[in-house]
């Protein structure tokens, strides 16, 4: 299964991506944290997307496309794998068809804005492993402290209230569009994401049958 989850920031495709990822046994391909590490290891990437991603800005076309025609070409993409976070412009979609690598569906992750806020603003995330937390809706068994591997959890700061805006009408501009281009293409399922993660994951493996 060759696969690209698109949906909104906040909207849960990080967590469904996870759980896909064990269902077929692929692994997902994230940009986010990608490019996360590459800021925390302060490599030449990392310093040209720092200043972007803080303000809740795309990184431009061409280091993008450059960054995951490499990545998805190694040895463990063979089998399939799951894209959280590419393409998210047009011009990614248009490389990213016509290049070598095939996509079998895309899978839109439907949330209204109005939750989403919601979501994004009590999020934290740990600062050791990614895995994330909610102030409300998923609560960590010690305050502020990850369940997975005790590492500390913080607000991300692109998750601060005018940048989640922000990235929430980069979204819509920019990356909505590709739900017309992949289902004029016939790839394109819908599912809805729900209260219960797994309610939404068993739509999700629903609507990826057909
Ligand atoms: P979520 O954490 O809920 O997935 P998100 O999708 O906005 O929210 P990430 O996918 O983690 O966040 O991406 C963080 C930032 O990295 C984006 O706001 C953007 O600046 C940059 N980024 C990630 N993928 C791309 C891409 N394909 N093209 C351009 N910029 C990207
Ligand atoms: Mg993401």
């Amino acid at each position: 299964m060759r696969l690209i989850l698109l949906a909104a920031p906040g909207a849960g495709k990080g967590t469904q991506a996870e759980k896909l990822s064990k269902h077929f046994d692929i692994p997902t391909i994230s940009t986010g944290a990608i490019l996360r590490q590459n800021i925390k290891d302060g490599t030449e990437l990392g310093k040209v997307v720092k200043g972007l991603i803080d303000k809740g800005q795309l990184v431009p076309d061409d280091v993008m496309i450059q960054l995951m025609n490499d990545r998805l070409s190694a040895d463990d993409c063979k089998n399939g794998f799951i894209l959280d976070g590419f393409p998210r412009t047009l011009t990614q979609a248009e490389a990213l068809d016509h290049s070598d690598i095939k996509i079998d569906k895309v899978l839109n992750i439907d949330v209204p804005d109005e939750k989403i806020i919601a979501r994004l603003s009590g999020r934290l995330e740990c600062s050791k492993c990614a895995t994330t937390f909610h102030k409300e809706y998923r609560k960590p068994a010690v305050d502020g402290v990850c369940d997975i591997c005790g590492g500390e959890l913080v607000v991300r700061d692109d998750d601060k209230p005018e940048t989640v805006k922000k990235r929430l009408a980069t979204y819509h501009e920019q990356t909505e569009p590709l739900l017309h281009f992949y289902a004029d293409k016939g790839m394109l399922r819908t599912a809805h994401g729900q209260e219960e993660i797994s309610d939404t994951t068993k739509e999700v493996l629903k609507v990826l049958e057909d």
